[in-house]
């Protein structure tokens, strides 16, 4: 069997897509991935999503795309695709489950996964006091001091929350700057329980087998070093588009993301198609990624349409 279009990851670009490519009768067939929903999955709540005036939680957001997906007539799929074949006119595609794939058109939406910062030490204490999420992880740290790393909104963002459970949080940033938005800086500078270590970078997170007891820490300018003594540590450095499996067939940025025909989501292959964060180092918005799957789903359409499919 052919399917008309395979959609590859299911955050806001994945189900948008869905929904319009079901809407179009192409009968689409989701593949979910490992973190069915994405990165809303991991956030608590979306104030910047029209259409909501009281602001959602992420999950529930996700939880509703998902059911305007199916109602449509979408196949969801809980399976991860491993690989794939964009060689011929007709798309291959296996899943981790052994399933091979064919499909005349192929929509990614594999979004973006946290960074991490490469330490040993990082890897040490995965799980039992280090974590890059802060809403997932920060309720067993509540009474505690933690640490979170990076400038940018998103460690702005998970300081903020932790400062809400825990009597102190250390915000280690690198240069003497925040990248985050204004409004972001503002919360997490006003906050009396955040402190910010500024030109400070991570050496070494240290600890016992129960957990971690702090984190020894490098003054960039002074080369002084210290140690904090926190329980949890959080990196929040950004993301790495989710486009490995397509290195052999699609062409991307030097970091990995996407390239697409500037104004539309066509990619250098025929009837593939990417939207949302893997294609999007600018935006890495819910919103452009749902009006990016919108877009992929429109392209899809008029591609299968041309070639004489639907
Ligand atoms: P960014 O790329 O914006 O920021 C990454 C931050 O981590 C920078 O401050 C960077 O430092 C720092 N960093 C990178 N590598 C290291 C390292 N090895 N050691 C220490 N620090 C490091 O990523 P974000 O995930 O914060 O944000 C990504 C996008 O998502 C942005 O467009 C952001 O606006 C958006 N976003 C929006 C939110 C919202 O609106 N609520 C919430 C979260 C994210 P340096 O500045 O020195 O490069």
């Amino acid at each position: 069997m052919i399917h008309n279009c395979v959609i590859v990851g299911s955050g806001p670009a994945g189900y948008t897509a869905a929904i319009y490519a079901a809407r179009a009768n192409m009968a689409p067939v989701l593949y979910t991935g490992h973190e069915p929903g994405g990165q809303l999955m991991i956030t608590t709540d979306v104030e910047n999503f029209p259409g909501y005036p009281d602001g959602i939680m992420g999950p529930e957001m996700m939880a509703d795309l998902r059911k305007q997906a199916e109602r449509f007539d979408t196949k969801i799929v809980s399976d991860m695709i491993t690989k794939v074949d964009f060689s011929g006119p007709v798309h291959k595609l296996w899943s981790e489950s052994g399933e091979e794939i064919h499909a005349h058109s192929v929509i990614i939406s594999t979004g973006a996964s946290a960074k991490w910062l490469g330490l040993e030490s990082e890897q040490k204490f995965m799980n039992i006091g280090v974590s890059a999420c802060a809403v997932c992880d920060g309720f067993f740290f509540r009474g505690m001091e933690v640490a979170v790393v990076g400038g940018g909104d998103s460690a702005a963002e998970e300081a903020s929350y932790l400062s809400k459970l825990c009597p102190k949080v250390h915000l280690l940033v690198r240069r003497d700057e925040l990248r985050a938005s204004k409004i972001m800086q503002e919360r997490v500078i006003k906050a009396e329980n955040i402190e910010i270590h500024w030109n400070t970078s991570t050496q070494e997170i240290f600890g016992t087998d129960e957990g971690v007891e702090g984190v020894r820490v490098i003054n960039n300018i002074t080369k002084e070093t210290s140690e904090i003594p926190v329980k949890g540590f959080f990196v929040a450095i950004g993301h790495t588009p989710n486009t490995k499996i397509f290195d052999d067939w699609l062409d991307q940025d030097d970091t990995g993301y996407l390239k697409v025909t500037p104004g539309s989501t066509l990619t250098n292959r025929e009837g593939v198609f990417a939207s949302g964060d893997a294609q999007d180092r600018i935006y890495r918005q819910a919103i452009t990624a749902a009006g990016t799957g919108c877009m992929a789903a429109l392209d899809a359409e008029r591609y299968l349409t041309e070639k004489g499919i639907i």
